[in-house]
């Protein structure tokens, strides 16, 4: 089987839990607006969804979920939390940083202090898109470039950024042609994989949130399987759709006229958005996304996906958890981090199904592992869902 039909038959396994959230959300919205600008049958108009590509939901959040009576304050404010508890960019990547110590990771190098960008410079323009760079790893340069600010979406982004860095400076002993990740998907993965962990016990054993607090967060695990899926599993259709648009204009399947209809029609198929309106012939709406004019492959956030609920719930069972996985975090675990580290000291000296191996037990990429951590939230959403009719036609 071909890597492109392996991700076709991941998102196979995927599927039936976006469309159920696809679903939920629809009527939610529908309710909100009326009929007459969100429809309860096909497709999602793409300007309601709080990301102008709909890649993410999370700003929509409060239309789409009420929780109900004592447990309405029960959510934690990670970006309030941030700013009551006056915690500046640095120490955001501080806290990050002191997540992969706690899994016996060697602290950040000096320079990569010095030399990152971590604040919008105010003297000249930059690009903020945030990323990772292993400069010369023979001298440990490793730095990160971003403009942080203080809320939830950035915290977590450091996360991932560091995640790049501490899987650079895991291989750093190797030839330099086995210097890279498993594949671009385990580079991707790695600090994702530690977001997961950021569970209310988490927050609460760092500071961030009083025992009341994380007891009264736990009490409701739809709504932080909600704030996590409208990102995580909204994500999923979207970074597959990208690279098979992109595949269709290099393989010259789609003629230079038809790239923004081609790039709607995809939408439409896998994540069941729609324009706002007809779009002008000439309007070449894939243009806005960095990625495309960056020429930065986009399946590696596919994989990424899929492949940090594999690795979570692989580490939450070598670890002997055995509640709900969104429960588990793998902070401060010796164990855990021994093993993380085991698999990123390979580098890509060994194929990917062999470094997924070491961690996972298993050389198959599934989607299993991420529909396990969001069965209460599918079953809760199939309650919801029983009268509608889902589905859009893709
Ligand atoms: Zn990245």
């Amino acid at each position: 089987m071909s890597f492109l039909d392996e991700t076709d038959r991941v998102w196979d396994e995927l599927k039936p839990l976006y469309e159920a959230l696809h679903c939920h959300v629809r009527d939610e919205l529908s309710n909100y607006y009326g009929e007459e600008i969100v429809g309860k049958a096909g497709n999602l108009p793409a300007h309601v969804l709080g990301n102008m590509w709909g890649q993410s939901w999370s700003n929509i959040y409060d239309l789409v979920y009420t929780p109900e009576g004592s447990l309405s304050s029960s959510e934690i404010n990670l970006s309030n939390i941030l700013i009551e508890k006056d915690i500046d960019e640095i120490e955001m990547v501080k806290i990050a940083e002191n997540f992969f110590l706690s899994l016996g990771f060697e602290p950040l190098s000096d320079t990569f202090w010095e030399r990152s960008l971590f604040i919008k410079p105010q003297d000249r323009n930059v690009v903020c898109h945030a990323s990772a760079w292993d400069l010369n790893s023979d001298i440990n340069d490793l730095r990160i470039k971003m403009c942080i600010e203080r809320n939830a979406e950035d915290f977590s982004t450091i996360h991932h950024e560091l995640g790049h860095i501490f899987y650079y400076q895991a291989y750093s002993d190797l030839p330099d042609i086995f210097q890279s990740g498993a594949n671009d998907g385990f580079h991707e993965a790695v600090g994702d994989l530690l977001t997961l962990s950021i569970t209310p016990e988490y927050l609460q054993k760092i500071d961030m949130v009083s025992e009341e607090e994380a007891k009264q967060a736990n009490a409701d695990p739809i709504s932080l399987l909600m704030q996590q899926a409208l990102d995580g599993v909204v994500s999923v259709p979207w970074t597959l759709m990208l690279d098979k648009w992109r595949a269709k204009v290099f393989t010259g399947e789609t003629s230079p006229d038809e790239l923004n209809n081609s790039w709607w029609a995809l939408r439409e198929f896998y994540q069941g958005i729609g324009a706002p309106r007809d779009r002008d012939a000439d309007a070449f709406d894939p243009g806005a996304k960095y990625h495309i004019p960056g020429n930065t492959p986009y399946t590696r956030y596919y994989l990424a996906k899929i492949l940090q609920y594999q690795f979570h719930e692989s580490l939450c069972n070598q670890i002997g958890f055995d509640g709900p996985l969104h429960e588990c975090s793998i902070y401060d675990n010796e164990l855990a981090g021994e093993k993380l580290r085991a698999m990123l000291a390979l580098g890509q000296s060994k194929d990917w199904q062999t470094a997924l191996e070491a961690l996972t037990g298993t050389r198959e990429l599934s989607g299993k592992s991420m529909l396990n951590y969001y069965q209460p939230l599918k079953d809760w959403l199939d309650v919801q869902n029983a009268e509608r009719t889902c589905g859009w036609g893709g």
